[in-house]
This record gives C-alpha cells, structure tokens and sequence, in this order.
C-alpha cells in the first residue's frame, strides 16, 4: 500500500511537471519575443518617378501576421502597402516564415511634394506579445523626392563646327547636375564645370561631328540631375561641310620587308603571305589601336590644363593631312582603304617633339601601328597623341609644359620615313589638329565663348 502510494505521488509529480513544462514550452511558444526581419530593395537617396521597391519579411518564431508600408511627409501619412497573412496548418498553428513582396512609390500619383519623404515598412509576427500585436520588425528608409529636371541653359549662341573640327557649346546647368554634355546622333560628349574662376553652373563641351558621321544625326545639349530627371535642350550650331583628299599609296615588297620585322610579336601565330599580315596590321591591329586611344580619351581630368595656341612640331613640312582617303595598292590592284586621323609632320629625323600645350602623360609605349606613342591629357576631354616617336622622354602621370620635350621623332610602327604623327582628340574621338594651332581660331570659337561663361 505504501509503495503504491509512494508510485502514485511520483507519477503524479511526473505528470504535474511535465504539464507545468509543456505549459511554460508552449506559453514561451506563443509569447515568443524574436521580431521579424525585414529588408527593403533598393535603397535610393533620391526618387524622381515611379519606383518599384521588393520587400523580404522573414520569421523564425510563430510566423509572419503582417505587413504595412507607409511613405510620410511633413506630417501627411499615406499607406502603400497592407497584408495580412493567415496562419497556416490545423494542429501547429503557425503563419508564413517568408514573404517577398513588391510594390510601387510613385511620387506623382501620391502627390508627394519636393523633398524629403520617409518610407517605413512595418512586419508583424504571430507571437502573443504587446498585448496580442506580435513582435514588430520595422525599417525606415528616408529619401529625397526630387521630380524636377535639371535646369539647362546654352550660352554660346553662334557654334560653327566643320566636319571633322572641333566644336565647343558653353552653357549654364543647374548645381544638382550630375552629368549633361551633347549627343551628336549616339556619341556622347561630356561637358565639365568651366573652373574656379567661372559661375558654378557653369559649363564647358567640346565636341565633334566624326568624318564619317551619316547625316541626319541629331544635335542637343543633355543633363541628368542626382534623382535621375534628365533635360535635352536644342541649341543653335552650324556645320560646315569639308572634303578631304584621297590619296594613293603603294605598297613594295620592300616597304613590307622594312615594316613586317617591327610586329613580329603581334603576328605570332599569323600564317600568311606578308601583303596579307600587312592587310591585318592595317585593318585589325588599327582598328584595335582606335579603341585603346577611344577609351585614353575618355581619362580627361575636370580642369583646363591648356593655355593659348597649341605648339607644331618646328619647321616640319606637313607630309599628310587629318582625313585623308588613303587609298592601298598593291601590285597595282586596290587593297585596302584607311582614314588618316592627324597630321604628318616631318623635320629632321630624330627631331626634339614640344609638347602642344600643358598637360599630364595618359600614355607612353608601343601602341601597335602607331609605334613608341605619348598621349597627353589637356583636360576637359582634350587631349594630344605623338606616335612614331624612337623615344618617349616622359611617364605616365608627369605633368608637363607647353614646349618640354617629351621625345624624339623615328620611324616605329607603321612608318615609311621618321616623321611626327600628330593628334588631337575629344573625348577619345580624333579631331583635326590645325585648328589648334591656329590662334585666331582658338579666339573666335573658344576664348570669346569663355568670356561669355565668366560674366553670367
Ligand atoms: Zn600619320
């Protein structure tokens, strides 16, 4: 009897302990205190139109209950977004552990005002906590509301620009700008801030319309503001229309035996008679060459480096000119056709090359058919190319003055006699050199302008 008692009370506190376990295990269940987590993509620091955001709400307790998202400004609450979600099973009772959700904040539709405004995203569980609400998950997200495109003004009322020259619009864009310059057709040309010594609005690009630009192009000012709003503005330019020369040249074998040796590295591996490793040099390694010298251009620091008429290589006869037709033959028959893009100045060989104007080294080395070759940044997108040079005389990141020498003049690369090949490019893209030599013309279509710019 006695130890059917003694059983008895044991099984009892046995089970009173386990109901007590199972009691508090199932209390701390419903009670429990981890909050959702929630996460909003993307996050903008400013919108300028509709704008689609995801929400990713997780739980790992008794499940997801909700979901409200709200957008507040100056004291005005409009909601975005509200979910409700049911539990899910019949015996544990639980809601979603993960919900991915999207939706749209459009700036327009909700009339928001310029400025800022707060996105808040509210996620709540299943747990009996805060009186029944379920532990909150809540993310805010403050950004600007800024629906109003760039202010674009030009300047410059007369810009002449002939085929192949260089062409420079002066303009005024409003100080959120992030980035305006001109299309021609779908060339982009940056513009830069003038400088210190200009308004702060404004702004100077050089541009170009390319030789071989198909007509029917469209011409217009451009800007992007931080939010993303852009302004195209038309301005008033007149193209002058220019011919270039053709011109015949007349591959020898013995022309081919004196260049070839020079690119031995470049035609590893290349089969071929030596008139058609000649014809790869000229087409693709040229062509490799332009794309190098596209994306040097484009390394353009903010400032005008420059100052006054650009410097020629000293009592150099002028032995081929900016867009030339160059016409191959070989054998008397035709085999290939290249644009010239600078000039070809011979001196002395071994003549001392100036540097046209100040600037900072971009590039010195071989460049393919340009051989030994010193590119100099002028800033604001311009920027000056030597190539055929037996020497470079300067590194990479030097900066230099208008008339240091920066190397000697050869006969590397693709070369029939030691002369200076001369360029000038704009954002990468070859522009006709002469008019930077010429100081009435930097007068008329780039000083006057700036002149302009300083007193607005
Ligand atoms: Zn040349």
């Amino acid at each position: 009897m006695k130890k059917g008692k003694k059983i008895g009370f044991f099984l009892a506190s046995v089970f009173t302990i386990s109901l007590l376990l199972a009691l508090a295990w199932f209390v701390a269940a419903i009670f429990e205190g981890d909050p959702p987590t929630v996460k909003l993509e993307p996050l903008p620091e400013y919108i300028s139109s509709a704008q689609n955001f995801r929400v990713t709400i997780k739980d790992k307790g008794r499940g997801l209950k909700s979901l409200v998202v709200t957008v507040e400004q100056t004291g005005r609450k409009v909601t975005l977004l509200e979910k409700r979600f049911p539990f899910k099973g019949l015996l544990n009772r639980q809601g979603l552990r993960e919900q991915t959700i999207e939706f749209v904040l459009d700036p327009g539709a909700l009339n928001l005002g310029q400025g800022r405004a707060d996105v808040k995203v509210f996620a709540r569980d299943y747990s009996r906590r805060n009186g029944g609400d379920g532990n909150l998950g809540l993310v805010e997200h403050k950004l600007v509301v800024d629906t109003i495109p760039p202010a674009l003004r030009p300047v410059s009322r007369m810009n002449y620009v002939t085929v192949g020259g260089t062409g420079l619009l002066v303009y005024m864009a409003s100080s959120d700008t992030r980035k305006s310059g001109i299309y021609v057709g779908e060339l982009f040309f940056p513009g830069y801030r003038a400088g210190p010594s200009y308004p702060e609005d404004a702004h100077v690009c050089y541009f170009t319309i390319p030789y071989n630009l198909r007509r029917g192009y469209q011409l217009f000012l451009w800007a992007e503001d931080r939010a993303g709003n852009t302004s195209k503005v038309g301005f008033y330019y007149r193209v002058k229309r220019k011919r270039f020369r053709k011109e015949r040249i007349n591959i020898t074998d013995t022309f081919l035996e004196k260049v070839l040796p020079y690119f031995s590295d470049y035609l590893q591996g290349h089969q071929g008679s030596d008139i058609e490793k000649f014809l790869w040099i000229n087409r693709n390694l040229r062509k490799k060459n332009a794309q190098t010298f596209r994306e040097l251009g484009q390394k353009s620091t903010n400032q005008q480096l420059w100052e006054g008429r650009w410097l020629r290589l000293k009592n150099a006869a002028t032995m081929a000119h900016f867009g030339d037709q160059r016409l191959y033959y070989y054998k008397g028959r035709k085999v290939d056709q290249q644009v010239h893009l600078g000039v070809d100045l011979a001196s002395l060989a071994h003549s001392k090359v100036p540097a046209a104007n100040h600037g900072t080294v971009i590039f010195a080395g071989p460049l393919g058919i340009y051989g030994i070759t010193v590119v100099l940044d002028h800033g604001q997108g311009l920027a000056s190319v030597y190539s055929h040079l037996s020497q470079a005389m300067v590194e990479v990141g030097q900066e230099v003055k208008k008339g240091q020498v920066i190397g000697i003049t050869g006969q590397t690369g693709l070369a029939g006699g030691d002369h200076l090949h001369f360029g000038v490019m704009v954002n990468g893209i070859f522009v006709n050199p002469i008019e930077w030599w010429d100081p009435h013309w930097i007068r008329d279509n780039v000083t006057r302008k700036l002149k302009l710019l300083a007193s607005q």
